[in-house]
């Protein structure tokens, strides 16, 4: 069973884009992933299949019907489909390294990705779609918050990473920020590779990680040290 992606989308084209390089671009090659588009316009309504309307209540821009996203969502996760449905949304639920590995250990995910002013709001209910946010910013579109999703996702399917271990220790796997990294040459413009680590001493090399990786979590994201209950639960 591989992870199987459908992305719901105006802009196809979008896909796989930069996944279809380097790591991921192996995977999908590999067949370790699928990515496969559906575009929400094949749905829409009339001669001119219209995707969108103005906002009930008045308003700038334009909102994705509920009526064509059912039939697109319908379509690419028929009954027995029982892939998580997800909303690439800027007031969805912050992306966290947990959900990504909660994600990479199922059998993929359906993923809306909105344009213009959003999504009809009946559709999140009716089809039980978990909003996920990638920051609090806002962009264009949904199709590069599902790139950003999907990348961190295939990197830890089974297989992906050459180096099983090099995917452990990284940023966020536990609530520390990363150790910094060198490599040669051991001086540059008058820059010397901390000592430690050219010493040879395995232990200490691995305690000197620790502390840096303690004192840079304390000094940029103190946050991650006080766990909030609601990352816990993730
Ligand atoms: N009017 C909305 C923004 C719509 S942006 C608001 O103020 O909340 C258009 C689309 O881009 C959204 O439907 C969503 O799919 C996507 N999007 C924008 N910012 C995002 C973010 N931070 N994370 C995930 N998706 C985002």
């Amino acid at each position: 069973m591989s992870f199987r992606a459908t992305i719901l989308t105006l802009y196809p084209e979008m896909f796989p884009g930069p996944l279809g390089v380097s790591l991921s671009g192996r995977a999908l090659e590999r067949g370790d992933a699928t990515i496969e588009t559906r575009q929400i316009r094949d749905f829409g309504i009339g001669k001119h299949r219209a995707v969108d309307d103005t906002p009930a209540g008045g308003g700038a821009g334009m909102v994705l019907r509920a009526d064509v996203l059912a039939a697109a969502i319908d379509a690419a996760a028929p009954d027995g489909d029982r892939r998580p449905k997800l909303l690439m949304s800027p007031r969805g639920r912050p992306l966290t390294q947990r959900f990504v590995r909660e994600l990479a250990a199922g059998e993929g995910a359906v993923i809306v990705c909105g344009r213009f002013e959003g999504i009809d709001e009946r559709i999140i209910e009716a089809r039980g779609l978990c909003e996920i946010s990638i920051g609090d910013y806002v962009l264009s579109g949904g199709e590069i918050a599902a790139t950003v999703l999907l990348d961190a996702v295939i990197r830890l399917l089974p297989g992906v990473m050459g180096n099983d271990q090099s995917g452990v220790h990284e940023s966020f796997e536990r609530p520390l920020l990363e150790h910094p990294h060198y490599t040669r040459p051991a001086e540059w413009e008058g820059r010397r590779i901390p000592p430690v680590l050219t010493s040879g001493d395995h232990g200490a090399v691995e305690r000197w990680r620790l502390a840096e990786a303690e004192r840079l979590t304390r000094e940029r994201r103190p946050d991650l040290l006080a766990v909030p209950e609601t990352d816990k639960e993730r």
